[in-house]
């Protein structure tokens, strides 16, 4: 234990003391020192790579690098998933460098070779640099991606042995040229997938897809790669290993690596004067809290970083902080915008580390370029969205014995406020998993036909690609992409490269480019699927960090034309949505209620879009657009109650479309916590009497067409789930709803009808007949098989109806990114979140 009154303490005493602020502190977290636990290096390590470790400072590895080493060298399937900074480089590369090294001792000189993935180019180049240091001269380590020349290419294929590259060169380069890469491929012993809780929902489906295609092409050349995982500490990480490889995992999880004591404190903003959409109490912004707490901490000379969402917010913290600074010191705190170069990012580490500079407020990105470990304090102005970008973001405090201090300040909304109140959520085993869902049947399509022009698909393949693959075939052959011939074997009919048809990392269809009107130049691109509420024509749209506001919108180019703007509003789209069931894949009788997972085809329209002012939230306007509507099919959860159960809980039918809506809203919000998914991915529609289930049915439904494994993962932790939301709007101090319960910063409604009470109400007559949490526990975190949803005919949706009396329903499309907290750069060109290298 750190002593009573250790210097993080103090100071966090001193910031909650302050200024009337003694109850914004919901709660304070010891984290104790660790010490380290060493192993001996395993013998199989060859000594070579031992003293090259040696040389570089690590004289023993810590117990998990140990035990990872020897699951490797025991040819298992291993993830480690421990924390920030605990050497899982080191883990992987050991055993990688000893077989390679062996294999230079082939007559060829490459008897042996490993293949190393990253999602980012940065990461493998960064891990090219790490080998490098452990690699004896005779392991040839090689960078191959898209900036590698093609005379380059060639030399990397034929003599490299440790090649380092991303899933979507393995997809487009490697895999299709397999014959040109079969001695590498023959002799490839290791597969690393590194980071691999970056690939989650629909590029992690993807990803899983590649992997797939990658050991039936080592099949056929005779090798049978060792897979390493490394990833951060998530909900059972095996199981999501192996929904990755395909391939039974054994996770290395205890965490040996020593740590000094942190003293974390959750945080949350006061209520305001101010009242925002139907007089909600609005609470102060995170960033201008994070600017109070920032100028404290300064003022005592504190080495502190905040992180915030966008490079607007970063610029106003420092801004803020700066003013309520007095001279000298305001000198001392700055911004962090991000595309500086290599000197400017060696001055500001500089500056920091030795005190220069005391304050920084920064985006994330600062995670992907500068080293800033060792401070004294974070400020992290709203949660980052997954725990591992948490725990990277708090890991920059902490030096040696002192110990460190960080603070997550709550952003107003359901997610926030819930963990700052339920500590255990963030500091006890983590329920957050990464999902993805590899047999949805629009992610493997276009990959069978990649693997059928690989090498022709056959019966033995079947399994491999997953239960959705038999029924797949014929639909792809109906399409003349594939062709049976009369041994059985299944062909790729087209003269076009199969692997083109696919980016691993957009959601099907052509993604919108986002162009500045003025120069014609290209910013990036969004997903086709979120086009219509973040990039039409008026909207202000955040692109890594920088405010735009949208010219014109053409739907036929797939073009949004921005200019750059500093508007004093936020744009919220406001859309109708219809939802039907197409297939019920399970339901689960709760009492009178029931929950299903199933396929659902979602219409939505864009009608419009509301200006909100981003100071008070108040509704400046509403603008009408004119945008056909968009079908989607995929998969949701959903949960359906009955009239008697309605009598039960008090509820009138005047009441129930507000408490469905808001029920629906506050869960969206907290499902985040149980897979590593946020707004954009998901959206609901709550209906007071469904024409398909005949009953009121609050559904939550993926984002991306054929869903991406966010529904199954609330149908599975279902209890807890929705115990959580039902916790999180009851305990808001808010006396009818406010964006920290109920209302969302992006309703399609307009945050309208909602009822608090009755939400909670709804749903505790929900709970009432829900299995035992301890049941639920117990039960298998493995995800269940799926089965092949069938196609029925599309039915109707019910009818779509604005205003709050009807009967209509109330939907929330995927939630996009407006609002100056909200903006974390969810573009195709954004790294994946929390996408940070992990520590050595
Ligand atoms: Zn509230
Ligand atoms: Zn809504």
């Amino acid at each position: 234990m750190p002593p009573r009154h250790s210097p993080p303490e103090a100071l966090l005493t001193t910031l909650a003391t302050g200024r009337g602020r003694s109850d914004r502190l919901t709660h304070t977290e010891h984290l104790p020192a660790r010490a380290a636990r060493y192993s001996p290096w395993p013998d199989s390590i060859r000594p070579e790579v031992v003293a090259a470790a040696r040389a570089v400072g690590v004289e023993q590895p810590w117990a998990h690098q140990a035990e990872a080493m020897n699951l490797a060298k025991s040819g298992q399937t291993v993830v480690i998933a421990t924390g920030t900074a605990s050497g899982k480089s080191l883990g992987y590369l050991a055993p990688v460098l000893s077989d390679l090294l062996d294999g230079t001792e082939a007559r060829n000189g490459r008897g042996a070779t490993a293949l190393y993935l990253a999602p980012t180019k940065a990461l493998a180049a960064d891990q090219r640099r790490r080998a490098a240091e452990l690699a004896p001269p005779r392991v040839r380590a090689a960078l191959y991606d898209g900036d590698t020349p093609p005379e380059e290419r060639e030399w990397v294929r034929q003599y490299a042995s440790y090649v380092l590259t991303n899933p979507d060169m393995l997809h487009r380069g490697i895999l299709p040229g397999h014959a040109r890469w079969s001695s590498f491929l023959k002799a490839l012993r290791y597969v690393v997938v590194d980071e691999c809780h970056s690939y989650r929902g629909v590029f992690g489906s993807h990803v899983a897809q590649v992997l797939r295609r990658l050991r039936r092409v080592c099949a056929r050349y005779g090798s049978s790669p060792t897979f390493l995982l490394a990833s951060a500490t998530t909900a059972d990480p095996a199981a999501t290993a192996r929904r990755l490889t395909g391939l039974p995992a054994v996770a290395v999880t205890e965490d040996a690596s020593p740590r000094g004591p942190m003293v974390f404190g959750l945080w949350e903003p006061p209520l305001t004067e101010n009242v925002g959409e139907h007089g909600a109490p609005v609470r102060r912004t995170a960033t201008a809290e994070a600017a109070h707490l920032l100028t404290d901490l300064v003022e005592r000379e504190t080495r502190t970083v905040v992180f915030v969402r966008s490079r607007r917010a970063a610029e106003l913290v420092a801004l803020q902080a700066q003013d309520q600074l007095d001279r000298p010191l305001a000198g001392r705190v700055a911004a962090y915008r991000g595309g500086y170069l290599a000197d400017e990012r060696r001055a500001l580490e500089r500056d920091l580390h030795t005190g220069r500079l005391l304050g920084l407020a920064s985006t994330s990105a600062l995670e992907l370029g500068v080293d800033i470990s060792g401070l004294d304090a974070v400020l992290m102005a709203g949660y980052p969205g997954t725990r591992a970008s948490l725990w990277q973001q708090a890991g920059r405090a902490g030096r040696e014995a002192q110990g460190a201090l960080a603070v997550l300040i709550a952003r107003d909304n359901p997610l926030d406020t819930y963990l700052v109140h339920h500590p255990e959520a963030l500091f006890a085993a983590p329920v957050e998993a990464t999902v993805l869902d590899p047999d949805n049947p629009h992610v493997l399509a276009p990959h069978l036909c990649a693997a059928a022009a690989e090498l022709p698909l056959t019966d033995a393949d079947l399994e491999l690609f997953g239960p959705s693959t038999a029924p797949l075939l014929p639909v792809l052959e109906r399409r003349g992409l594939l062709r049976r011939r009369s041994d059985g074997s299944w062909y790729w009919t087209r003269r076009e490269r199969a692997a083109d048809a696919v980016d691993l990392r957009g959601s099907g269809g052509s993604p919108v480019q986002i162009v500045e009107a003025d120069t014609g130049r290209l910013l990036g691109t969004v997903d086709a699927a979120a086009a219509h509420t973040t990039v039409h024509t008026g909207a202000v749209h955040l692109h890594q960090g920088r405010t735009y506001l949208v010219r014109e919108f053409d739907l036929d180019n797939s073009v949004a034309l921005v200019e750059p703007a500093d508007p004093p509003y936020t744009t919220a789209a406001r859309d109708i949505t219809s939802i039907s069931v197409l297939d019920t894949d399970t339901t689960v009788d709760w009492g009178e209620g029931r929950l299903s997972f199933g396929s659902v085809e979602v219409v939505n329209q864009v009608v419009g879009y509301l200006r909100k002012r981003i100071s008070t939230g108040e509704i400046m306007g509403e603008t009408k657009l004119d945008l056909p509507p968009r079908t989607l099919r995929t998969r949701a959860v959903w949960w359906t109650v009955t009239e008697d159960q309605l009598l039960d809980a008090d509820i009138p039918l005047d009441q129930l479309p507000g408490a469905a809506h808001a029920a629906e809203h506050a869960s969206i919000g907290l499902l985040p916590l149980f897979a590593t998914c946020d707004r954009w991915d998901i959206g609901g529609v709550s209906v007071p009497l469904h024409p398909d289930t005949g009953l009121p049915t609050v559904f939550v439904y993926d984002g991306h067409p054929g869903g991406a494994g966010f529904a199954e993962r609330g149908f599975q932790r279902a209890v807890q789930w929705l115990t959580a939301t039902r916790t999180a709007i009851a305990s808001c101090e808010c006396e009818r709803g406010c964006p920290s319960c109920v209302q969302s910063p992006k309703c399609g409604n307009g945050n309208d009808p909602l009822d608090k009470a009755a939400a909670v109400r709804l749903l505790d007559i929900l709970l009432a007949g829900a299995p035992g949490v301890a049941d639920e526990q117990n039960g298998r975190e493995a995800p269940d098989e799926q089965e092949t949803p069938d196609r029925p005919d599309t039915q109707d949706g019910p009818g779509t109806q604005d205003g709050p009396t009807q009967d209509g329903p109330t939907q929330d499309g995927p939630e996009t990114s407006a609002g100056p907290e909200t903006s974390a750069g969810r573009e195709a060109t954004s790294g994946p979140d929390g996408g940070a290298p992990a520590g050595s």
